[in-house]
């Protein structure tokens, strides 16, 4: 039976561990600390599914793939995981990303519709949008409870037959310096035919990766009930980098900026958020839902973003049987389940990765995450 050590239990190697384990592969499971640790990435409270990519097809298809598996993981772990309140882009410009993106999203058969700035009104118990040109609906967008979704999702694993071993695992090196399909924790050196680091905001300590970190402030602001998921459908404001949704579980209404913070370390940078985040935050909601400026700000999140300067993943085969998976750019976590499957064909050579998951040096571009100025 081959053998595969995947290291790091966020929602990429988790689930990742959980397809190999299923489709028969000896897998082991290494983190440093638990699944759904509040460092990691996929802890953060809630996290958005939206097909919509721009003109990207790639993306846009991996995302519409794993809303199927993300209802499949919730019913088999008994709870929803993945609550489909619809998803509202707010577009500031006729022909820009949006635009790009309904097109797509029709290309693909993937629902959406495209409404005038007005609507809005149906779909919020307050809302402004006298500033926008229109309105991208995508109704099976939605909302994932992300911590606990890779908390299940490493237990299924365990419960598919994964070993987890927990502690910090170093790379292991032959003669010429080149990575073995190895890696060492607490002085233990495990092997297996493939090792795959999944390791976050962590990967660029541990390999040359073209990823830099950022921290992240999520904030979320105490609402009235008739703000809540799935009643109320998240939305995206792509041109002014601002994004939120409705109250999920009690923990109020996410709306936080997507701009890129300041370089960050994810194990012992500062779990604060910044004021001028919540300031930020709170000068979105005067202008768009103006009835919540004043909203109590209920609960806090710092997470990090893995960013590669064009934002497209890194998949890559660092040296034979040592895969490095990462550089998300903070729209990773809606795709993990359906990536995953796409990985596991990779490991097993029925495809090659796309070469733009590839080590090279890359082009900055934005478009394929929110990624306009903050306003
Ligand atoms: C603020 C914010 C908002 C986001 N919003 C969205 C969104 O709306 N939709 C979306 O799809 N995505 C979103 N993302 C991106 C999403 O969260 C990530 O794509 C996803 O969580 C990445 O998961 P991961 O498993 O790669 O990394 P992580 O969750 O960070 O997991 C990496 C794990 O590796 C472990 N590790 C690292 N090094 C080692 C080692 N040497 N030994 C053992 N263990 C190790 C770490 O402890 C950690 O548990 C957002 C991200 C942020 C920060």
């Amino acid at each position: 039976m081959a053998s595969v050590i995947v290291v790091g239990a966020g929602i990429w190697g988790s689930s990742l561990a959980l397809r190999l384990a299923e489709s028969g592969r000896r897998v082991t499971l290494v983190e440093q600390h638990r699944p759904g640790h509040v460092r990691q990435s996929s802890s953060g409270e809630t996290r958005l599914l939206r097909c919509a990519h721009g003109a990207d097809e790639w993306y846009s298809r991996l995302a519409w793939q794993a809303r199927d598996e993300w209802r499949r993981l919730g019913e088999r772990a008994g709870e929803p995981l993945y609550l489909e309140s619809g998803l509202l882009w707010f577009a500031g410009t006729p022909g820009g990303w949006e635009q790009a993106s309904a097109g797509t999203l029709k290309n693909l058969g993937i629902p959406c519709e495209v409404l005038d700035p007005a609507d809005g009104a149906r779909f919020f118990p307050d809302y402004r949008g006298d500033d926008l040109s229109f309105l991208l609906w995508e109704p099976h967008a939605g909302v994932i409870r992300a911590r606990r979704a890779t908390e299940v999702t490493a237990r299924l694993a365990e419960d598919a037959g994964v070993r987890l071993v927990t502690g910090r695992a170093t790379p292991v090196t032959g003669e010429e310096g080149a990575y073995l399909p190895a890696v060492e924790v607490d002085g233990e050196t495990l092997t297996a035919d493939q090792v795959v680091w999944a390791c976050g905001a962590w990967l660029p300590a541990l390999f040359d990766v073209p990823i830099t970190v950022t921290k992240q402030d999520t904030l979320h602001f105490a609402v009235p009930p008739a703000w809540s998921v799935p009643e109320t459908p998240a939305w995206v404001d792509h041109g002014a980098a601002a994004y939120g949704h409705g109250d999920v579980d009690g923990v109020g209404m996410k709306a936080t900026s997507d701009a890129e913070g300041g370089p960050y370390e994810p194990e012992h940078g500062s779990r604060t958020v910044d004021p001028s985040s919540v300031d930020l935050a709170r000068g979105y909601l005067r202008r768009r839902f103006p009835s919540l400026a004043a909203a109590p700000l209920v609960f806090t999140q710092v997470c990090q973003y893995a960013l590669t300067p064009d934002a497209e993943w890194v998949v890559a085969e660092a040296s034979p049987g040592v895969w490095l998976l990462g550089g998300d750019s903070g729209h990773g976590f809606k795709h993990a389940p359906a990536f995953a499957a796409y990985v596991a064909g990779v490991l097993d050579g029925a495809y090659p990765p796309e070469p733009r998951f590839g080590l090279h040096p890359r082009t900055p571009a934005r478009g394929l995450r929110t990624s306009g100025e903050a306003r």
